[in-house]
Order: C-alpha cells, then sequence, then structure tokens
C-alpha cells in the first residue's frame, strides 16, 4: 500500500494551513444540510433508536426510503429485502464491493482523473487498474480509449458521474456506448454516483443501470453525505441485483460491520424530501458555480463547463504555469488560496497536465474572498 500512502489533498492542505489560505481544495460543503435532518438525528439518540448496533445492512426505514428514491427519481425496482445496503459512507460501499468483485490479477478500468479511494481499494484487492483518460478540450470520457482497455482479465469498469473532478456528467449517448461495451465483455459496472443530486442546468444525472442490459451487472453506489451536506455522518449506500448486493454484504459485514446507527434515521427522512428541495439545492449550488467560474474568468484561466459535483476545473496554461501542480504550489503563497492538481489524481501526468479542480461548495462569501485574493495575487 506504500504509494497509496500520501495523497495530494494533505499536500495541499498542509500549505494551506501553513499560509492561512481558503481551501478550495477541499470537497465539503461550509453549510450544513437541512435542520429537520439533524433533528432527527437528534430525536433518535434521545429515543434510543440507534445507539445500539443497528441491523446488519441498514434500519429498514433508511433501505425502504433508498428504494422508494431509486422508484421515484429513475424508476428502478429494488427490494428493500435483498438490493439495498446502508454503508459507512459510500466509501465503504465502494470499497466492499472492490474486494467483493475483484480477484488477484482482475483488472478495473477507470476513468482518470480518478477519485483516491478507487485506486486504494483496487490495490487492496490485489487488482490491475487499467486508466481510460477523460480526454480532449471538454475532458469527456474516452469511448475508444475504454474499448481499447478492455481485455479477458478485464473485471470491472468503474464509474462516476457526475464525475469528480472534472464536472462532467456523462450524457445518454457515453453511457449507452459505455453499456454496450460492458455488455460486449460480459463484465460488471460499478457506478459511483455520490454525486447524483449535484448535477445543474439540463444535464440531469443517468444512472447507467437503467439501460437496456445493465440493472443484472451495475452495483450503484449512494453518499447521504453529498446529497444532504452531512458529510461527516458518513451514510452510504450500494444498491443492484440481490446477487450482487450480496456480495457486498458479506465484504460489509467483516468491514465496519454496522455505523451511524441514529443519522440512518435522519437520511431515511431526507430521502423522501419533496423534489423542490433538491431543486433549490442545485440552485444554490448553481449559483456558487457561477460565482467561482466569473472569477477564475476575471484572473485569465480558463474555465471548462461545470455540470455537476462541487468542482470546477480550469485550465492554467493561459496564466503561464508549465502545469497544474506547479500552480497549485503556487498560489498558496502567491494569493493564498489553494486548489488542487488533476495531475495529483492520474496515473499519467500528462493527462492531468494544466487542470486544476476548485471546490465552490463555499458560502459566497468565502468564494468572493477566495476571488479578491485572486485578483490581487495576479495583478488584477
Ligand atoms: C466524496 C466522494 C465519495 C465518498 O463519499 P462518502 O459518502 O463521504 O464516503 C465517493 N465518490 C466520490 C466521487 C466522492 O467525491
Amino acid at each position: 500500500m506504500a504509494e497509496h500512502a500520501t495523497s495530494i489533498f494533505a499536500e495541499m492542505s498542509k500549505l494551506s494551513h501553513d499560509v492561512g489560505a481558503i481551501n478550495l481544495g477541499q470537497g465539503f460543503p461550509d453549510v450544513d444540510g437541512p435542520t429537520v435532518l439533524k433533528d432527527e438525528a437528534i430525536a433518535a439518540i434521545l429515543d434510543g433508536r440507534g445507539n445500539q448496533y443497528p441491523p446488519a445492512n441498514g434500519i429498514m426505514p433508511l433501505r425502504e426510503a433508498i428504494a422508494s428514491h431509486q422508484q421515484r427519481l429513475y424508476g428502478i425496482a429494488l427490494d428493500p429485502l435483498t438490493d439495498v445496503v446502508v454503508t459507512t459512507g459510500a466509501s465503504e460501499a465502494l470499497v466492499s464491493a472492490i474486494m467483493a468483485l475483484v480477484d488477484d490479477g482482475d483488472e478495473v478500468v477507470v476513468f482518470e482523473p480518478w477519485f483516491d479511494i478507487y485506486t486504494a481499494a483496487i490495490s487492496m484487492a490485489r487488482g490491475v487498474r487499467i486508466s481510460v483518460p477523460m480526454a480532449g478540450p471538454s475532458l469527456r470520457p474516452d469511448i475508444e480509449a475504454l474499448r481499447a482497455a478492455m481485455g479477458p482479465r478485464t473485471r470491472l469498469i468503474l464509474l462516476n458521474s457526475p464525475h469528480n473532478p472534472t464536472g462532467v456528467v456523462f450524457t445518454r449517448e457515453e453511457l449507452t456506448a459505455i453499456a454496450a461495451i460492458a455488455i460486449e465483455h460480459d463484465c460488471l459496472v460499478l457506478s459511483d454516483e455520490a454525486y447524483e443530486q449535484l448535477w445543474f442546468d439540463d444535464h440531469r444525472h443517468i444512472p447507467i443501470s437503467t439501460l437496456p442490459g445493465m440493472f443484472e451487472r451495475t452495483i450503484t453506489v449512494g453518499s447521504g453525505g453529498k446529497s444532504f451536506s452531512f458529510t461527516g455522518w458518513k451514510v452510504g449506500w450500494a444498491t443492484g441485483p440481490t446477487d450482487l448486493i450480496g456480495a457486498v454484504r458479506v465484504v460489509r459485514q467483516h468491514l465496519s460491520f454496522v455505523s451511524g446507527g441514529p443519522f440512518q434515521w435522519a437520511m431515511a427522512l431526507g430521502l423522501v424530501l419533496p423534489d423542490e428541495h433538491f431543486a433549490r439545492f442545485r440552485h444554490e449550488l448553481t449559483e456558487q458555480r457561477d460565482l467561482l467560474a466569473a472569477g477564475l474568468r476575471s484572473i485569465g484561466l480558463r474555465v471548462l463547463d461545470t455540470e455537476g459535483t462541487y468542482f470546477i476545473t480550469s485550465d492554467v496554461r493561459p496564466l503561464g504555469y508549465p502545469d497544474g501542480l506547479a500552480f497549485c504550489r503556487d498560489i498558496p503563497t502567491r494569493a493564498r488560496v489553494v486548489a488542487i492538481p488533476h495531475q495529483g489524481l492520474c496515473d499519467d501526468p500528462d493527462i492531468g497536465g494544466p487542470y486544476v479542480r476548485w471546490a465552490f461548495c463555499k458560502k459566497p462569501e468565502v468564494l468572493n474572498e477566495a476571488i479578491s485574493r485572486l485578483q490581487r495575487g495576479f495583478g488584477g
């Protein structure tokens, strides 16, 4: 595991702390989620709901809420008894699925840049990671490279849409092409949909499991932390066909076993909030996205379209930097702002190259202060 010991997030957070920077590297909101969820978590603790080990696969009201949410938004039919497992965040769902499905030497195809937990989990399972780039000027999934990456040992395609760090939401056409490749090679798909609620404009999130022939080969992962702005509660879930979820449950049972009892009650309430709640959440984030994008453009960066997630990607070349890593190492002292270079999330430094990730899930006053600092640092 030595190669996974350090992370770009640790390096940049240390820099941020050393100079008192505004940390737009870290992807968590600085405003908590709905008060009704906090009240429910407190009530659950006081009433003694979930203070002792909750049921192994999650409390039934939460499993039912997850199933009805998938039905209501996407038309996916799930049996909460067998097709859902509650986990310690999306993270544990991902690790459990990879440990359950990947054997020594099996190949896992993953789009690069990736979320760093994927690569560590693939190593834990002794799998082999095969990276496929997000490519071109808009960093879309490279379908031809995916086709070329498939082989007899390919076990799993690991998808993430809305995609961290690029902010790309995979289109129906892209997902259809990926689905055809998965079916042709008879491999499984692990779909990390941690940002399923965080899509903007008309870039509506489509779960790949809704495409023909895909439900039976897909494990879908959700994150209560990301969906409800309570990242510290670490409630997540995996859903899918009974056999695949059964395999995930076995591993999960021997990792954390259970967690977050009272928070599970709160998440059950969150998932049945009306559509207007989610629309308002998206609207607020859209405004924060637009604020930060305009600020980044004002100092001369090229800003890519952000279709989903908490993150804007910019290209630093117009400011004369050789690459994103050099830029991110310089701006803490130059402007007292911190961001994350895509290179820290890639096998091939050329793929991350000039790109930098900025989190906009912050209060407007924080974003405005970061923008002023950047403008001063870059002489604007
Ligand atoms: C944050 C994140 C996760 C982990 O979610 P938790 O619920 O906090 O464990 C998984 N995948 C992606 C892409 C993320 O950004």
